[in-house]
């Protein structure tokens, strides 16, 4: 069965996307999933604005944050038709040596939809069945959520819970994340349901007071301060709260220059320092403050699929809260709304619908 479908293309870099007509159809083992929403991430944008490398030969549709529901399955995933699902933003094969040793993430042979394969910016979306996360739909509905709303689970919510959970945030923890935009106001929910005690530091105070009703303890804003100040503002609030000065978990969600140098600069000893968000540019510091705190630095490539329905459950749960962050938009005004992402005008996650 194949459906008359269309996605925006990336032809070039900075050029506008382009609408196009396909037939979807799956392979063995793979899932027309009809998009219910595709949410925009700053790593689109590297990828169309910055000369952030594709995978995939343009022409390609972007998009990594997609939920829907299966509409036709081919062989062997027919188990499928009918569900609403979260596509992962990383597919690991799950039959190499990597995969069955859990370390999916890394999988030389995983798809990442608007890298590896035609992305999510697009009517429907041809994925790998394996690995899908079910949505309960009456759960969904009971917590106030769309399908739509809960795309941004593929990448926003998931990557910061894995960031999360791997560091091993716990209760009685300090945490502190720098960046409170898309995937840092997640780590702050997500760190805050672990039960650590949360830090947020940004330079945007409208992000800051939204964060201080969600999650953070501590709001910082980092403009004009210098690191003596943060890291002393940070401290008075460990010890005040008894967490002590040691162990902090510090997440780096800014995707920036400024913001890898703020996360660095707080180190302590026995810290643990996530790298979440990407930038291409680089930053100068000194290695060796790793080795002399006995602290740990950790990269983050996407969440394991199989993570998706315990990070998933903290949504339905209102443990973390995805309805005010987010904002759909129709499919159709995909030009306009990543440039809008891209100069700043939309603070939300903004999430494209097809109509
Ligand atoms: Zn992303
Ligand atoms: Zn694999």
């Amino acid at each position: 069965m194949s459906l008359q479908s269309y996605r925006w293309l990336m032809t070039a870099a900075n050029a506008p996307l382009e609408r196009a007509a396909f037939y979807a159809e799956p392979g063995p083992g793979e899932v027309v999933v009809g998009v219910a929403g595709c949410g925009v991430c700053h790593t689109d944008l590297g990828y169309l604005y910055d000369g952030v490398r594709i995978n995939h030969p343009l022409p390609l549709a972007l998009g990594h944050e997609v939920s829907g529901r299966v509409v036709a399955a081919g062989a062997g995933a027919e188990g499928w038709t009918g569900k609403a699902a979260i596509v992962p933003a990383v597919l690991p094969c799950g039959a190499c040596d990597l995969c069955r040793r859990g370390l999916g993430t890394i999988c030389r042979a995983q798809k990442m939809p608007g890298n590896d394969i035609q992305g999510g910016f697009a009517s429907h979306i041809v994925v790998p069945g394996r690995g899908l996360c079910e949505v309960d739909e009456a759960r969904l509905a009971a917590a106030g959520l769309t399908l739509a709303d809960v795309s941004i689970v593929a990448d926003a919510l998931t990557t910061p819970y894995q960031a999360v959970r791997r560091a091993g945030v716990k209760p009685g923890s300090l945490a502190v994340v720098v960046g409170a935009g898309g995937v840092g106001g997640y780590c702050i929910q997500i760190a805050n349901a672990f039960g650590a005690k949360v830090v947020a530091i940004d330079i945007d105070d409208d992000k800051l007071h939204a964060m201080s009703l969600h999650g953070a303890a501590l709001a910082i804003d980092s403009r004009g301060q210098d690191l003596k100040t943060i890291k002393g503002a940070v401290t008075d609030f460990a010890k005040k709260q008894h967490l002590g000065t040691t162990e902090w978990f510090i997440f780096e969600c800014s995707g920036t220059a400024a913001g890898q140098l703020t996360a660095y600069g707080l180190l302590v000893h026995g810290a643990t320092l996530s790298v979440v968000g990407f930038t291409m540019d680089k930053v100068e510091l000194r290695l060796s403050n790793l080795m002399a705190y006995d602290a740990r630095a950790i990269g983050n490539w996407g969440c394991p699929p199989e993570s998706y329905p315990a990070a998933l459950d903290l949504a339905l749960e209102g443990k973390v809260q995805i309805k005010p962050f987010v904002e759909a938009h129709p499919l159709d005004d995909i030009n306009r709304v990543l440039a809008a992402v891209h100069a700043g005008e939309i603070k939300k996650r903004a999430v494209l619908v097809p109509s």
